[in-house]
């Protein structure tokens, strides 16, 4: 059975952080404010997973969430860790995912590669089932302090029919 999930998420610039997307390292004067490194696509990737899996999202499911009481840090890379864990057991796979970042600074293009590279890797899924686009804000969205979100839709192949 096929299921589609679809996720969103957005976060402020602020100084004095480091700026982490989709696990890479962006040098930039910036970073994303929130929970750990505020990883906007390890969010809305994660969001769409537990969408197609019919579980809510981040924060329904990580409301009381072990990690807390394991006093272990929630970074994005572990909520990936944990939604994949619940891919397995509902013996589901990915078929594809398809993401669009949303900012107008920095420049990202540059790290396309890397960033697809990188999604893939976290994913434990093949390049060519990641794929990532990257559009700007045409200054139309843009607050002060400025933003960057992401949306991001995925396929998922279940076998556990009761799902
Ligand atoms: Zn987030």
């Amino acid at each position: 059975m096929l299921r589609v999930g679809l996720g969103f998420d957005i976060h402020r610039l602020v100084k004095g952080r480091k700026l982490v997307l989709g696990g890479v390292h962006i040098p930039f004067s910036q970073g994303l404010w929130g929970n750990s490194d505020a990883d906007v696509i390890l969010h809305a990737v994660s969001d769409s997973l537990l969408g197609a899996l019919g579980k809510g999202d981040i924060g329904d499911y990580f409301k009381d969430n072990v990690f807390k009481r394991k006093k272990t840090k929630l970074t994005s890379q572990r909520i990936v860790k944990e939604v994949l864990r619940l891919l397995k057991k509902e013996k589901a796979n990915i078929v594809n995912i398809d993401a669009v970042i949303i900012l107008d600074k920095p420049r990202l293009l540059r790290y396309k590669r890397k960033l697809t590279k990188s999604l893939s890797r976290i994913l434990d899924t093949e390049e060519k089932k990641v794929n990532l686009k990257i559009k700007s804000q045409e200054g139309i969205w843009q607050s002060n302090p400025a933003n960057i979100m992401c949306l991001a839709t995925v396929l998922i192949d279940v076998r556990n029919a009761d799902l």
